[in-house]
């Protein structure tokens, strides 16, 4: 056995003092948001109706290479982070492959996934301009825990507008939140405008991401002292995940390791664009190169056989237009999909990079996803969230590869959380009952039916 640690850990004083924000390095910059009303591009003074004031400098921010952490962040941070670099001795010699694996852990706090690394500071910044609350959508619901978490430690209100189906088949993920002082109601809901709209226009439906931020958005504009905040796809969040790419980078530099292959789950992008963000700006600036894989469920494959185009970010078209890789905000993944990253777009700067040639995407079907959690739950011992065991599969795919060619390839994922709200879906893998659902072209057809004349 080499010399590398299990785990790779920073000291506290040596966890980065500034985000990095990837977009200053791109040549290409990703497109702007636009008014969904004059297809101008989206104004700060028009961006402050929805969002806190300093979110919306870091969102339109495309020059400024590094943003300060504040200081609140960092010794919020802290309570949780830097988290381990960890090698996955036992998952190598299971696979008995010559690849070195490694895995960034960011399931080490109690929402259960990155998603705190954004949500603090997004709550640190409506507290700063002096708010009452922010109002928000969760799915699966580790933003709305993360972001419950984030509201008790700087006492702000916290409304959360949960997707019904979620809300139904995870209770337990509902009272942590309220545990941490928010409201929660199931979406499409009776208390707004546009929730009656789509209650009336589809009868009996579990609800939508692209639904739910309708909602919340709507409330928060409605709301004197709210602003709306969101968890994943915007510039400003994949910024503040920036910390988990940070990290890592110092980490190996501890240990005198650099990787060949970066693999993360997507979803709206954010986790990914955290993690890649200091390599792509090696990549970017010509200093190194990596191999940069996305992976998306084949059931919501926007990535892989969406559009680049700009299109809603929610079904109720409220928000600004973001171009993007996309499915069509009308597009709802079939109802046996139970392993999350279930948006159907992308952020627009990875699908920026995406276009431009600087990484790569591939599609996984859940069955083969959850085979992969199952096998690194018993060799590593951590039970993974659904949505991080798509890294897992392409990194184990990757080291099979390596097994057959005798390369000796270095391999980092993101093992983005923790499954245990998730056991409903597990239960159906492991009684055999779940299956698979790639959409044809025809049902992505209708989806793409609905984007925007632009
Ligand atoms: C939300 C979530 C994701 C997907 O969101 P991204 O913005 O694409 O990162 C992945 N893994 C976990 C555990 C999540 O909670």
């Amino acid at each position: 056995m080499s010399n590398i640690p299990y785990k790779t850990y920073l000291e506290e004083s040596e966890m980065p003092k500034q985000w990095y924000n990837v977009r200053a390095d791109m040549k290409n910059k990703p497109a702007p948001l636009l008014n969904p009303g004059t297809h101008k591009p989206m104004t700060a003074e028009e961006l402050s109706v929805v969002f806190c004031d300093e979110l919306v400098q870091q969102e339109l921010n495309d020059t400024d290479a590094y943003i300060d952490i504040p200081e609140e962040i960092r010794e919020f941070y802290k309570m949780y982070r830097p988290s381990p670099l960890v090698r996955a001795y036992c998952l190598e010699k299971a696979l008995g492959t010559p690849a070195k694996i490694y895995y960034k852990f960011e399931g080490n706090n109690t929402s259960g996934s990155h998603k705190l690394n954004s949500a603090i500071a997004q709550a640190y910044y409506a507290k700063k301009q002096g708010l009452k609350g922010v109002t928000t959508e969760t799915g699966a619901g580790q933003w709305g825990t993360a972001l419950s978490m984030a509201c008790a430690y700087f006492g702000l209100d916290c409304k959360v507008f949960m997707v019904k189906v979620s809300y139904e088949q995870k209770p337990f993920r509902r009272e942590v939140m309220r545990t941490y002082g928010a409201s929660v109601t199931p979406s499409p809901s009776e208390t707004t405008n546009v929730g009656r709209k789509i209650l009336a226009e589809h009868p009996g439906t579990t609800g939508s991401l692209g639904c739910a931020i309708s909602e919340a958005v709507e409330v928060a504009v409605g709301s004197e002292g709210y602003r709306y905040v969101l968890g994943s796809v915007l510039n400003q969040v994949l910024l503040h995940q920036s910390v988990i790419g940070l990290e890592c980078k110092a980490a190996f530099e501890k240990i005198g390791v650099k990787p060949d292959m970066i693999i993360g789950c997507a979803g709206g992008g954010s986790n990914l664009g955290g993690l890649i963000a200091p390599f792509m700006g090696e990549k970017l600036r010509g200093e190194a190169d990596y191999r940069i894989i996305a992976v998306e469920p084949a059931s919501c494959p926007s990535l892989t056989r969406g559009k680049y185009a700009y299109d809603f970010c929610d079904t109720g078209m409220v928000c600004p237009l973001a171009k993007m890789y996309t499915l069509g905000s009308g597009f709802i993944p079939s109802p046996n999909h139970a392993g999350g990253l279930r948006y159907h777009g992308m952020s627009s700067t990875l699908s920026q990079l995406y276009d431009d040639g600087l990484m790569e995407a591939r599609s996984v079907e859940q069955t083969s996803v959850f085979e992969a959690a199952q096998f690194f739950a018993r060799t590593e011992g951590i039970l993974p969230a659904p949505e991080s065991s798509h890294a897992i599969r392409a990194a184990m795919d990757e080291a099979i590869k390596c097994k057959e060619t005798g390369e000796e390839k270095t391999i980092l994922f993101g093992l983005t959380g923790t499954g245990y709200f998730d056991m409903v879906a597990y239960q159906k893998y492991n009684d055999g009952e779940m299956t698979d659902y790639i959409p044809t072209d025809e049902d992505l057809a209708k989806g793409f039916a609905g984007l925007p004349e632009i």
